[in-house]
Parts: C-alpha cells; structure tokens; sequence
C-alpha cells in the first residue's frame, strides 16, 4: 500500500518525499490556507493550478501553473492555462485583476483551453488591465503563438462585443510577444523579474520551456518535452524544477487501454516517462524536482516514485491540483492547499481606468418578444 494518500482520496499532504528542503526563515501551518501568508522579499510561490493531462478529470485540471513573486508590485504570472485550471484560481485568492501575464509553453489545446476563459468571462469579473502573452514563434508563422492570439481574439468578437457598454472591455486587450523556438532567450525583465525561454523537444518547433529568476530564488517550467539538453543547461542552479513526467508507457498504456504501440508513441517519443525524468533531475539537481503533467490516481502513484529513482535520489514531488510550492532562500517547501470550493473572484487593484465603451443598438426584433417580467411582477 502506498504511503501517498491523493487529495481526491482526502489526502491532506503534498505527494512529496521531502516536503521541506532546507531550513524555512518562518514556521508555516501544514496546509497552505489561501489569504493567510504574505509573500515575503525574495520569494516565489507556485501553485499548480493544473496538473493533469489532455483528457480532463475532475480531480485534475489540465496542465497551468500559477507563480507569484515578493516583489512590491507583486507580480503574478501564469504559464499553460489547460481545461479547467481556472476553476482552481478563484479559491486561491489571488486577485484577478493580477491575471495579466501569461506564458505559453506550446498550443496544444490541453494547455490554452482556459485562455478563453481569461479573455472572455474573466473580464465581465472585473479585469481591467490588458494582458500580455508570450510564447514560442513557429517555423510556419500560421502556427505561431501571435496568430493563435489573433485568431482567439477574432474567435471571442462576438463575447467581446457583448460586453460593449455594460463592462469596461479594456481588459479584452492583448498583446503576443513570440519568442525563439531554436534558442535560449532572455525574454522579460521587469521588476526584479528575469524569465528566460530554451526551445525544447515537443511534437513541433515552437514549443518552449522557461526559467523564472527572482532575487536568487529560481523556477524552471519545462512545458512539454521529451529529456533535452536546452532544459538541462537552461536549469542548472535552479531551486524548483516543474518537468513534465509521464507513466511508464505499459503502465500508462493499462491505465488508458492504449494499445501498447500507441502508449509508446505518446510517452516516448512525445513526453518523458519517469525513468527519463528521474534522469534529467540527476542531470540538474534541483533543491526540489517536481513531475507534472502525470497521471495522479491511486495504485498508479508509486510508479511514478519508483521510475524516478531509478537514476534520482533528490527531494521530489508528484504535483496535484493545488500542490503549492514556497521557494524562498535556502528553502523549498511543498504543500497542498485547502481551498474554499465556492470562493469568488478577488478584485485587486488595476492600473487601467475603468470606462464603459458605446453600447451596441438592440435588436428591433427584441422588443415584442421580450417578456416584460418586471411590470408583470411588480
Ligand atoms: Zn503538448
Ligand atoms: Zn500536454
């Protein structure tokens, strides 16, 4: 019997073997509680809002992952939005309004499925500011990351336009920064935040992987990848390292009933399964290497654990929906979250005015079949 208990089970602990590396500066609760810690000078938070895989379940969100920064702007970033992935937003406090940052590792639908949601209802819940997206150029400029945005933008006209004169549309604004698919890039440096993007090895040029640096503390996010070397070197230093981990292809192939040819082709020559993993954590040594993107569902976890530490020692962590990591100087330490299931949007604060555009003229149409419940009411 495995010692992890998932959180869909009521396991209240992070899938961890070391849930504190190091030594923490101050003592927290055993289970982040959102809205009771302040984010300290130099230090990161990340939350994986989703931790599964295309075929989403209730107890995994496809894959994105929320990280946040002690800096006084507080800035907030999001990388991949998969299905679902904002249904853990809300209850983790995090303002909205914060959303403004987004970075996509590749298009693959499991990873952007959310980007809808963010462009679209997240600003009828009070986002005001425009957003900013970066992610990988494309050898075909039709699969780029700027046209996805482009055509995205021209998808939502009609959920945009319905917003004209009754919410402030300003936040529907965007703007795409492509970044190299062929190499190791500086790509953003704005308060005291450095994020560096390496092309990795993914079905396609343009998907890419990215390295957060904050004030000595750093997050490596692999997207998605088979074990590449862009990833090894652009990691080497880093304290948390987010790589993507797949089941063994037999194992996955039973879990999935794939045939066993198929399982392979998506787990080997796609992905990277545990084993490979474990490899690559070897090859970096992070202060915590973290899987993501893997199966979590009971009887399957120690596999996972097992293929690993076929050639890593290291801490390591098997991220959940709402595993939350503390990366601060001298320390990672992992937890799960307890959120409040019915926890509405936050409003922070905006630095966008809020103003109203001209509403559109209504349907003549509408006003004989419009029931008037109002005066019928009283
Ligand atoms: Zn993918
Ligand atoms: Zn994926």
């Amino acid at each position: 019997m495995s010692k992890f208990v998932p959180a869909y089970l009521g396991g209240t602990a992070a899938l961890s073997t070391e849930p504190v590396v190091g030594s923490p500066d101050v003592e927290r609760s055993d289970v982040f509680l959102p809205g009771s810690e302040e984010l300290s000078k130099g230090e990161i938070r990340v939350s994986i809002l989703g931790s599964g895989l295309p075929w989403v379940t209730k107890s995994q969100a496809a894959g994105s992952v929320l990280i946040e920064v002690g800096n006084s702007e507080r800035d907030v970033f999001v990388f991949d939005l998969g299905a679902g992935s904002l249904a853990n937003f809300s209850g983790l406090k995090v303002p909205v309004t914060s959303l403004k940052n987004v970075f996509l590792s590749h298009l693959h639908a499991d990873h952007v499925a959310d980007y809808l949601t963010l462009m679209g209802s997240y600003v009828k819940a009070g986002r005001l500011d425009p957003v900013e997206v970066w992610g990988g150029a494309s050898d075909d400029p039709a699969r780029g990351t700027a046209t996805f945005v482009d055509l995205i933008q021209q998808a939502l006209a009609w959920d945009h336009a319905s917003m004209a004169g009754y919410v402030p549309t300003t936040g529907t604004h965007v703007t795409a920064h492509e970044v190299p698919y062929d190499r190791t890039e500086t790509i953003y440096e704005r308060n005291g935040v450095t994020i560096t993007s390496f092309p990795v090895i993914h079905a396609l040029n343009g998907a890419v992987g990215f390295r957060i640096d904050y004030d000595g503390q750093s997050v490596v996010f692999s997207g998605d990848t088979k074990p590449t070397m862009t990833l090894v070197d652009a990691a080497q230093g880093c304290d948390l390292l987010i790589h993507e981990t797949f089941l063994p292809a037999e194992t996955f192939a039973e879990l999935m009933s794939f045939p066993i040819e198929q399982a392979r082709m998506v787990v080997n020559e796609a992905h990277t399964p545990a084993n490979a993993a474990g490899l690559v954590f070897d090859m970096v040594q992070p202060k915590m290497a973290a899987m993501w993107h893997c199966h979590v569902v009971d009887g399957y976890i120690d596999a996972v654990f097992e293929g690993v530490r076929t050639a890593y020692s290291g801490a390591a962590t098997l991220c959940q929906d709402l595993t939350v990591f503390n990366v601060t100087p001298g320390a990672v330490l992992t937890r799960q979250a307890k959120i409040d299931p019915v926890q509405q949007a936050v409003i922070g604060p905006s630095t966008t005015e809020r103003s109203l555009d001209k509403r559109l003229p209504t349907p003549t149409w509408w006003a004989d079949a419009a029931i008037d419940w109002q005066s019928k009411l009283g």
